[in-house]
């Protein structure tokens, strides 16, 4: 008979798992050392701002399979928004250029052959090029495969790149860019649909999920920090929590959702990323002007990404570690010059803002860091580990998050093994990339 899987760690890969197992009848309980549920992925009420916002922009494509199966499996496809096409508008701070990159919807990418589409001063031979990250192997760096200093690198791959890896690129692993561009621009332009949360990051991803799982009978706590896990021979036996010891049934399973510092504290001999680089965002609070884009895309300043939202206007900033000493009344005033130019709002006064600076944003997506993701599977019979630092083949990503919480769900029984491998294999025109090599076997777990 299935015992109870004990899910520890509520972000989203922790809640994605929690939820397929729940769906397919297992009794679970949910844990997490937060007062509140989502992780690196919530939102929240800022007193200085007097409004609601999220921990950072997250931004989804419409080829994020998983991260819309978990969406859809909670009931929330009706709280994204978007553009409802696959377009991106930039504005170039050097040049005050502006262009809006426009992928054809399906897969034969004739966009690129098209100026009014692709990026200005670019040609379809810079972009055939790309095609050689196909060939990428796992010590390549973006750099290594697509030389800086031309226009498609400035305006577009850097850009691209840097938010997904959030890495600086001279760093950053090839292969985790290739299965990116697979699984976007590779799928077809129709993958590329951008979609945002219309509310917020919690209102998509957390609360729907929570209210399932309580319709389905699962048990959530909150406030509750693991501290060990207490293992004998081939099972673990135990959960030591900060307000108690939770012994284990012979028949019940774990899925370890926490970080990887976190995880490596808890698993004897796990090796797993260490290395981590920062996202930095800024939040200002300001109504966007009618009718303006959703997000703008900036190229040659401090902000990287605008996205709009109700009442804010919210800037990222990838792989922002050089950013992180700096003093934030400075910081407000640079960034704010780069959301005014891209929202035709006045430079003074600059309206009041947080900035927040996640230092351990994600692991630092080197070759050497990705070397070191885990499977899921450990040398322990009933415990499993999900969390987007996981051996997913993506980057640290809700996207990536969300299939590690499956990956662990369809071990422990629940869900279609086809349905995961299916989306670990990229499809499509051009960028099709082998999937990530077993994705479910035990590594690094001796
Ligand atoms: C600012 C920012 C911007 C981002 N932008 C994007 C984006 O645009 N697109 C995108 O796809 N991704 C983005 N990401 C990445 C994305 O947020 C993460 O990949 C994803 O949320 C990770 O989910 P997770 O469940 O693996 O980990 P986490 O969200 O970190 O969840 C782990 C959970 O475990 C809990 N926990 C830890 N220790 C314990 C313990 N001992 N006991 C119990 N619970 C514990 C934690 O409190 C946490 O809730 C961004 C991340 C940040 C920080």
């Amino acid at each position: 008979m299935s015992g109870r899987v004990h899910v520890v760690g509520a972000g989203v890969a922790g809640l994605a798992a929690a939820v397929r197992l729940a769906e397919a009848g297992r009794a679970v309980t949910l844990y997490e050392a937060a007062p509140q549920a989502g992780g690196r992925a919530r939102s929240y009420f800022d007193q200085a701002l007097g409004c609601r916002i999220d921990n950072g922009n997250h931004l989804l494509i419409a080829g994020n399979r998983s991260a819309l199966g978990f969406i859809d499996a909670v009931g929330a496809r009706g709280t994204l928004t978007g553009p409802g096409a696959p377009a991106y508008p930039f504005l170039d701070r050097a040049t005050g250029e502006r262009w809006t990159l426009r992928f054809n919807r399906g897969r034969i990418p004739w966009w690129m052959a098209s100026p009014a589409r692709r990026v200005p001063g670019t040609n379809l031979g810079d972009y055939l090029k790309a095609l050689v990250l196909r060939r990428a192997r796992p010590d390549d760096r973006v750099v290594d495969l697509l030389p800086p200093g031309t226009p498609i690198y400035r305006r577009l791959w850097q850009p691209l790149a840097v938010a997904a890896l959030n890495t600086p690129l001279h760093e950053a692993s090839a292969v985790l860019l290739a299965r990116v561009l697979a699984e976007s621009i590779g799928a077809g332009g129709a993958a590329c649909t951008p979609l945002v949360p219309r509310e917020g990051l919690s209102e998509t991803l957390v609360d729907p999920a929570l209210t399932q799982l309580r319709q389905r009978g699962a048990t959530i706590r909150f406030g509750v920090r693991l501290r060990a896990i207490e293992f004998a021979a081939e099972r673990a036996m135990a959960l030591d929590f900060d307000d108690g010891r939770e012994m284990l049934a012979t028949s019940d399973e774990i899925v370890l959702a926490v970080t990887a510092p976190v995880a490596s504290r808890l698993v004897p001999d796990l090796v797993a990323p260490d290395q981590y680089c920062a996202i930095l965002n800024a939040h200002y609070r300001v109504a966007a002007p009618d009718g303006s884009p959703f997000f703008v895309g900036i190229i040659g300043g401090t902000a990287e990404w605008v996205f709009r939202k109700a009442g804010v206007l919210s800037v990222t900033v990838s792989a922002a570690d050089r950013l992180l000493d700096t003093p934030e009344d400075e910081l407000a005033v640079t960034l704010w010059r780069d959301v005014a130019a891209a929202y035709a709002l006045p430079v003074a006064p600059v309206p009041p803002v947080r900035i927040v600076r996640e230092r351990r944003a994600t692991f630092a997506a080197t070759p050497e860091q990705v070397a070191r993701r885990p499977g899921a599977r450990t040398r322990w019979r009933n415990l499993t580990l999900a969390g987007d630092w996981t051996n997913t083949g993506l980057p640290a990503t809700l996207e990536g998050a969300i299939r590690s919480g499956f990956a662990a769900a369809q071990i422990l029984g629940a869900g279609r093994r086809d349905a995961v491998e299916k989306s670990l294999s990229g499809k499509g025109f051009g960028f099709k990339v082998a999937p990530p090599s077993q994705p479910f076997e035990p590594r690094l777990c001796p």
